[in-house]
């Protein structure tokens, strides 16, 4: 039994929002939209960021992008038309003026607002055409010689939710705070954990956070790096380190086939290969056949940068699978790639004797019956697939290992219906999952702490140079003259269309027309064309003239972004490459550079370049190399991006955030082991307070 059994904690059943006065239904119906079911989920909606309002700052000291309170006199007012009618009011305080600038008001308001009226404004700066303004602060009047008090504490800003105003969660959040004396929340992080980091205990972290005080150090707050915060960002991300945790420990409790060396299959698949494999390739291979002899499920992720040759290491696992007398199912994230991936294996293993079966959804009815007769009957010792591996009615003989690639484009949740379905009695498959999104280790160990970590970190060797430029569009003709030499020299070109994130349809004619474009402008050369609206079998048919060299040039939609291999093609157009983000150009690239002769990527681009779109480009020109162009992405987009888990919902943080956080992560994994290895009933708490219906994460 794991601690989620047996602790009480999770199952009190928590007051609901709806106890508190004057919350009904549809208010709480609002709530429940930010995660606030009960009064004590109050305490952990935290604020976004913080206005003060505790003091008065000069006029004379107003900076664009402050937002902060100001008191004067009023020295003009008029309404004026320019391209709108507006109100402006001048304000002055002695030490200088700010305008104030309404384009909402009634004939009451702006009468109440004539020269010589005291007022105090709170509002955010900006820079207009006559110096500093404010546009629609909020404001009240004063009467002569009232001077209001200030507040006393910063004024939190809560995330919210349509019709749900601030005044109204304030109200809410103060309700709830009012109790927290009476019922102190339970403080679940190991006291010693917390002297050791100088964190402050939960009650004192809630209140600093939802009242900080005047003095408060501002920029530290606002950069999430304040202790108050630390104390609870740790909370939340060990308590994310605890639910992957079990669910590995969960899995672990299943009994796997145990695959033990001493065939003769794996050796002749070795030696039947057109090439050695690399000293990292090996040892990541040894790494996961001794998993496999395990009588415990494996659960492996095997990272490498685009290219380092995850394939054939995928192909080896899946032939020790096959020797023990198992069946292994590899799934990819496109048809495209399931087809590639489908030659490949076939390439390998027809040589050795493994049948490979495919099984993708655009198989016909009768294709179908076989594929899943072959597996049914155990006779496809291979199985290669897309999601349709995993729907109803697709039985395995006896799975015993599932291959996952290119793994961030799958949920947590496919992941474990894709080991279910190997499920035989009490028999789990063996689990490899094999990401292209390479990325820094601390953060592996956060966001995959339910799987160990592999790393091939050598690309095989006489690979030529990638050289990268950026062009602008104004610049095309030079471009297409550069696709003309490249082939004239038999080498072969890829020429990536815009993503058009608007329209399908268009998305498929700007391909359509490009490549037209393109064979007017190259007549010499053939010119083929593969996008995601193609029926399988012409997409497939393209591809494998492009492969055979009969194609020179392949005009392509993003669907070629993951995983096609091509070595022979050297030349890779990028067209619109300032919309695309980082992860997407560098894994565009590596389909260059997988032969002996030096490639080149050229990055076309519509100016004027954002500043964002200019550090992208900039990146892709100075380095080739996975692990920093992830570092870069993760920077400019965040981990739930990077990592795909946003859409998931399986690693949004409330507090935490991955990288800022990241100096916390070894100390929460350390706590991690504690907690799991002395069964603390805390982490059943844990679980519920800051994963909530995720929990069942921890149940599978
Ligand atoms: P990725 O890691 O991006 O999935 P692939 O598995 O597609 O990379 O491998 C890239 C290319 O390198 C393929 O053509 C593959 O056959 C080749 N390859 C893999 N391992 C080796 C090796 N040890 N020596 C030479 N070529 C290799
Ligand atoms: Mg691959």
């Amino acid at each position: 039994m794991t601690p989620l059994d047996q602790s009480p904690a999770a199952r009190v059943e928590p007051e609901p929002v709806t106890a508190l006065s004057g919350v009904g239904p549809a208010l709480a119906e609002k709530l429940a939209r930010l995660s606030v079911h009960s009064i004590r989920d109050l305490l952990f909606l935290l604020p976004l960021r913080y206005e003060d309002r505790t003091r008065l700052v000069e006029i004379g000291a107003l900076r664009p992008g402050m937002r902060v309170t100001v008191e004067g006199e009023v020295e003009l007012s008029e309404v004026v038309i320019r391209r709108r009618r507006m109100l402006l009011c001048q304000l002055a305080d002695g030490t200088g003026f700010v305008l104030l600038r309404f384009f909402h008001f009634s004939r009451n308001q702006a009468a109440g607002l004539r020269r010589g009226t005291r007022m105090r404004c709170f509002g955010e700066v900006r820079l207009g055409t006559s110096g500093m303004e404010m546009v629609h602060p909020e404001y009240r009047r004063l009467a002569p010689g009232e001077t209001p008090p200030l507040d006393e504490t910063l004024t939190p800003i809560y995330p919210s939710t349509e019709g749900l105003q601030q005044k109204r969660i304030h109200r809410l959040v103060e309700a709830a705070l009012a109790r927290i004396d009476a019922e102190p929340p339970a403080d679940l992080v190991p006291a010693e954990v917390l002297a050791d980091l100088g964190l402050p205990s939960l009650l004192d972290a809630l209140c600093y956070v939802h009242h900080p005080p005047r003095d408060a150090d501002q920029a530290l707050l606002e950069q999430g790096t304040h202790p108050a915060q630390q104390r609870l960002a740790f909370e939340e991300l060990l308590a994310h380190q605890l639910s992957l945790r079990l669910l590995r420990q969960r899995i672990r409790e299943h009994v796997a086939p145990a695959m033990v060396s001493g065939g003769s299959l794996l050796p002749r698949f070795l030696n039947a290969l057109p090439f050695q494999l690399t000293g990292a390739q090996r040892r990541v291979l040894d790494e996961i056949l001794v998993d496999l002899a395990e009588p415990r499920p494996m659960l492996r992720l095997v990272q490498g940068d685009v290219g380092s040759g995850k394939t054939v290491v995928a192909a080896a696992a899946a032939v020790r699978a096959v020797e023990a007398g198992l069946q292994a199912a590899i799934m990819a994230p496109t048809e495209l790639l399931a087809e590639q991936h489908l030659r490949s294996f076939r390439g390998w293993l027809d040589p050795v004797g493994v049948t490979v079966s495919a099984l993708t959804g655009r198989l016909g009815a009768a294709d179908r019956r076989t594929a899943l007769e072959q597996i049914g009957s155990g006779q496809a010792g291979v199985v290669i697939g897309t999601h349709a591996l995993f729907q109803a009615g697709v039985e395995f003989a006896r799975l015993g290992l599932v291959i996952i690639d290119e793994q961030h484009r799958f949920g947590v949740h496919q992941r474990l219906a894709l080991t279910e379905k190997g499920e035989d009695g009490e028999l789990r498959p063996h689990q490899l999952v094999m990401t292209a999104t390479p990325i820094p280790r601390t953060l592996a160990m956060a966001s995959y702490a339910d799987l160990d970590t592999s790393v091939i970190d050598e690309l095989p060797p006489g690979r030529g140079q990638v050289t990268t430029v950026a062009i602008p569009d104004s610049r095309r003709s030079e471009v297409t003259a550069r696709v003309r030499k490249a082939c004239a020299e038999g080498r072969q070109a890829y020429w990536v269309c815009p993503l058009i994130e608007e329209s399908e349809q268009l998305q498929y004619q700007a391909a359509e027309d490009t490549a037209t474009a393109l064979a007017d402008a190259l007549g010499e050369l053939r010119v083929g064309l593969v996008h995601g609206r193609m029926k399988g079998a012409d997409k497939e048919s393209v591809m494998s003239r492009f492969k055979a060299g009969e194609v020179d040039m392949l005009v392509a939609t993003t669907v070629i972004e993951v995983g096609v291999d091509v070595p022979n093609a050297s030349l890779m157009i990028i067209e619109n490459a300032e919309r695309m983000g980082l992860a997407q150009l560098h894994q565009l690239r590596g389909r260059v550079g997988r032969g002996r002769d030096d490639a080149s990527c050229v990055l076309m681009y519509h100016p004027p370049l954002g500043q964002g779109a200019e550090r992208r480009l900039r990146t892709m020109r100075e380095t080739t190399d996975g692990f920093r162009i992830a570092e870069e992405d993760l920077r400019l987009r965040g981990p739930g991006e990077v990592l795909g888990t946003r859409q998931t919902g399986a690693m949004q943080m409330r507090v935490a955030d991955l990288m800022r956080d990241q100096a916390l992560l070894p100390r929460i994994r350390k706590a991690a082991d504690r907690m799991l290895a002395e069964q603390d009933p805390a982490v059943a708490a844990l679980l519920e307070r800051w994963i909530g219906d995720a929990a069942r994460y921890g149940k599978v």
